[in-house]
């Protein structure tokens, strides 16, 4: 029997867990480990609460949660409530599949002003993470920033944009939603430090922002390089383009009646930004930058000041170290190699990680299941040439989860966290979420 525990219940840990299902069949048992009582990491948490279709691939790792070989260990955090080194004594690989819930720092002068969030954030304020749902961000002001233009930007600025009727049928959380139909914001900057043919936002999100009920996209021309040279991009970024371009191209008559506009701000890097007496931000300063020759990008020395009573910083995430685990600083994710981890002087191996804790906060959802296959792949190689090993897998977590007093939540009991949920959605949604873990807990019965 092998027995392979997985840190994390997101996308990774999912295909991880389906990869190792396909790979030792009933030869092994697999326990998910997740901090919160509910599944699905990313899935319920990160993915937009209007993007409903790409949330449904939750039912796929459903059917990989419902088989006897898999069991779901939530509430339990792993680091906390038990160790590595404790898990990799009671199982044969321990795999973290902790995605990159932090928020990688701008780094300027002003970060720690009001209303300056980064994405993780405010993406989990509006999304119900129990971590950020007393964020409590003032959607009073007119301005909001949002700084990076990959496609965590664009599901901040069409959150920001759309209506309530547009988030009718979506599982935005009470709370945000009440406070979005109170927002003053009319006009969001999503601030890019290189041009147009350097975003990273993909064809389909960027389209989504020419549909909207109340905004309307605005791109300066200017800074849109010469139509010819589209032909050198690769084709998904050429469709991205050819939004921008229809962007710049919208005529007052297209855009009347949409009280708010989203305006791309190219070439423009953030280096401070500046509050009020109250200390809550009220102003983004850019510097102008310009292409080079190797597609980055340099200062120009030409500084700006622009509106922001909210700045929401979307430049990418970071992996939350683990006591024993060697962590890469710079690049914020677990030092290894194809997923291995090395193993502590004196110690053994069978530490691995998968999806953004080992790759960093890159790629779609649907990347990380080669990437679990690739690595169940790699821990069978190891385990064939491990010396034979007797350990207590599920059967000594237990028995460690009753000595500490843990109240594990199991697959079962998420059902019912989620049958209560779907229970008290607002008419049209899918669910309410609860917010808080105490919450959750308790509607477990
Ligand atoms: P991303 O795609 O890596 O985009 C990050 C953006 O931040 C880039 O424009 C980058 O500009 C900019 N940036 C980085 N550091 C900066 C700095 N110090 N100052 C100013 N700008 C900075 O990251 P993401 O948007 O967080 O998305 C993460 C992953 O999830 C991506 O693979 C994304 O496609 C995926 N995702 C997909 C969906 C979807 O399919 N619907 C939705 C959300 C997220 P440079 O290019 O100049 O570095």
């Amino acid at each position: 029997m092998r027995h392979i525990a997985i840190v994390g219940s997101g996308p990774a840990g999912y295909y991880t867990a389906e990869a190792a299902q396909k790979h030792w069949g009933e030869d092994a048992r697999i326990d998910i480990f997740d901090r919160l009582p509910v599944p699905f990491g990313l899935i319920r948490s990160g993915v937009a609460p209007d993007h409903q279709s790409i949330k449904a691939v939750s039912k796929r790792y459903e059917k990989v949660a419902l088989t006897d070989n898999v069991r779901f260990v939530g509430h339990v955090a792993v680091g906390e409530d038990v160790s590595i080194a404790e898990l990799r004594g009671l199982y044969d690989a321990v795999v973290l599949a902790t995605g990159a819930p932090g928020d990688r720092p701008m780094g300027l002068p002003g970060e720690d002003l009001a209303d300056v969030f980064g994405s993780a954030a405010f993406v989990g304020w509006y999304n119900g993470h129990p971590h950020f749902a007393g964020l409590d961000p003032d959607l009073s002001g007119p301005s909001a920033a949002i700084v990076g233009m990959g496609n965590v930007a664009l599901d901040v600025a069409r959150i920001l944009a759309k209506t309530p009727q547009e988030l009718a049928g979506s599982d935005i959380v009470a709370h945000a939603l009440a406070a979005l139909e109170r927002s003053g914001v009319r006009r969001v900057r999503v601030l890019g430090r290189r041009g147009p043919h350097q975003i990273a936002m993909t064809p389909k999100e960027l389209g989504e922002l020419g549909e909207l009920a109340r905004a309307a996209p605005l791109v300066h021309s200017a800074d849109l390089p010469p139509a010819e040279a589209d032909a050198a991009l690769d084709p998904g970024l050429r469709k991205s383009v050819a939004h921008l371009r229809h962007f710049a191209a919208l005529t007052p008559a297209e855009r009347a009646g949409k009280p708010m506009t989203i305006e791309f701000v190219f070439f423009a890097r953030p280096v401070a930004l500046h509050g009020d007496e109250d200390g809550a931000v009220r102003e983004i300063e850019i510097e102008r930058t310009r292409l080079t020759a190797e597609g980055g990008c340099e200062g120009t020395g030409v500084t700006e000041r622009l509106p922001a009573d909210l700045v929401v910083s979307c430049i990418g995430y970071r992996t939350s170290p683990l006591p024993g685990v060697l962590y890469d600083q710079r690049l914020g994710r677990f030092v290894n190699q194809d997923g291995r981890i090395a193993a502590p002087a004196g110690g053994e191996g069978g530490l691995y990680c998968v999806g953004w804790a080992r790759r960093g906060p890159t790629g779609t959802i649907g990347t990380n299941r080669p990437d679990g296959y690739a690595l169940v792949d790699l821990i069978a190689a190891d385990l064939a040439v491990a010396p034979a090993a007797d350990r207590a897998g599920r059967a000594g977590f237990d028995a460690l989860a009753a000595e500490r007093g843990l109240d594990v939540v199991t697959f079962r009991d998420w059902k019912k966290i989620e049958q209560a949920e779907e229970r008290a959605a607002r008419e049209g949604a899918p669910r309410e979420k609860f917010v808080d873990v105490a919450a959750m807990i308790r509607a477990r019965g």
